[in-house]
């Protein structure tokens, strides 16, 4: 029901990025899972497709589409196997709108058109080795010094930190109390001395996309590169997160539909005591609550998403949405790996991937307690 709001033009998109996946990425998933990577030139692949920034202005290379163009993307890479793939191929989905937001047209045309056409990568680095959930506290300093910025400081988990060419990142460019009123979003290029990355970091699951630290050694980076006003950073960051959260509740749910497709397949196939495990009540009905759990979160995230559309302050609403993906599709991804036995353990079975690689939602883009506060703060009260 995620298609309730779609037009021709929705289908279309999912067409092709159907057509892609089964080309350049089903094939190819477990292996690239297992190396820990994907080629770089999948981006470039992609890009032509029209897959990297279906949201993006036409103006900037992209498809000019709205909220719903992007989720139909990200469903269709989940559906190739590797979440870690297509997490590392989106990482400009979360780099590049504050760019497309406050960004100058020189800036745009410098960093946004080229990771959209796949030549170049994106990542956004806001994480520290302090912490996460609290932006506000973010410690990496920028000092202006003539026209540029002098950068000191650390960030972690940075997804595409070892790949991206230009790393939207969030420093305090404010006294060092100053809080959510003292930061900043620079881009930092790969190549600028004092700026290194760290080798990939060991992980539970996402085991194709490239997650690392990232090193800021006295790094000057011109002023040019600072994205909207000083000390505006925050309110980029915020401004950002009901896109991505959407996006993740989207993953979710394809993340939810890919293993209920899975555990059918195997349920038909299976036999215990003289007959298909699918003919057992019990499993009947685990199936029905999986798809039940799956349908609730698609559409509920398909009404988030339209009132996004509309321009609708959606704030609470997309935690909410957030929260509801994440929990079905741990408990959808769970009962899979049950369904399968033995085998929902082994590496060599989808839903074991499945499994591991949700684990990441409740964390990324906001942990679960993050977004129950903001509901919390948010939401409409009740009367
Ligand atoms: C694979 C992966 C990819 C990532 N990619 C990126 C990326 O590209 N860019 C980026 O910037 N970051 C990235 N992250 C980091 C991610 O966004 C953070 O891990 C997340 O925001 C949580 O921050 P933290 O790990 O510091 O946990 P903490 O902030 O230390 O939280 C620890 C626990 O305390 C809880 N907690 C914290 N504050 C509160 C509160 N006020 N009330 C109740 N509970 C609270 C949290 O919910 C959590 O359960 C990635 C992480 C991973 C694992």
């Amino acid at each position: 029901m995620l298609d309730l709001f779609h037009d021709d033009s929705h289908r279309a998109l999912a067409a092709t990025a159907a057509r892609f996946v089964d080309t350049n990425i089903r094939p190819y998933a477990e292996a690239w899972e297992e190396a820990g990577s994907f080629p770089s030139d999948l981006a470039v692949r992609a890009g032509a497709a029209g897959l990297l920034g279906p949201t993006y202005p036409e103006s900037v290379g992209g498809g000019g589409g709205d909220v719903f163009h992007g989720l139909v993307v990200a469903e269709a890479l989940v559906r190739g196997g590797s979440v870690g793939t297509a997490m590392g191929l989106g990482s400009h989905a979360i780099a590049l709108p504050p760019i497309l937001a406050l960004g100058t047209d020189a800036q745009k045309e410098r960093f946004v058109r080229p990771v959209v056409a796949g030549t170049r990568v994106a990542a956004l680095a806001i994480t520290e080795p302090s912490g996460g959930s609290d932006v506000a506290r973010v410690r990496t300093r920028a000092v202006r010094d003539g026209d540029h910025y002098v950068v000191s400081g650390q960030k972690t988990y940075i997804t595409s930190g070892g790949r991206a060419d230009y790393v939207v990142t969030a420093v305090r460019t404010g006294a060092p109390d100053s809080g959510h009123a003292g930061l900043s979003l620079l881009v930092i290029e790969r190549g600028t001395p004092g700026f290194t990355s760290g080798p990939p970091l060991r992980k539970m699951g996402w085991w194709a996309s490239d997650t690392t630290e990232l090193f800021f050694d006295d790094c000057r980076v011109p002023a040019a590169n600072l994205i909207g006003a000083e000390n505006f950073g925050f309110y980029a960051i915020m401004a950002n997160f009901a896109q991505e959260r959407l996006l993740i509740a989207a993953t979710c749910v394809a993340m939810a539909a890919e293993a209920i497709r899975l555990t059918e397949r195997h349920v038909r196939e299976r036999e215990a005591f003289g007959r298909r495990i699918g003919d057992f009540q019990v499993i009947r009905h685990r199936l029905a609550e999986m798809r039940t759990r799956e349908a609730e979160a698609r559409s509920f995230v398909a009404v988030v998403a339209e009132r996004h559309r509309r321009g609708e302050d959606v704030t609470a609403w997309v935690a909410m949405a957030k929260n509801a993906a994440v929990s079905a599709c741990s408990f959808v991804t769970d009962a899979a790996v049950q369904l399968h036995g033995g085998l929902g353990y082994m590496r060599e079975c989808g839903v074991e991937r499945l499994y591991r690689d949700a684990r990441l939602f409740a964390i990324g883009g906001g942990t679960t307690e993050i977004m129950n506060e903001i509901i919390h703060r948010f939401a409409p009260t009740s009367r």
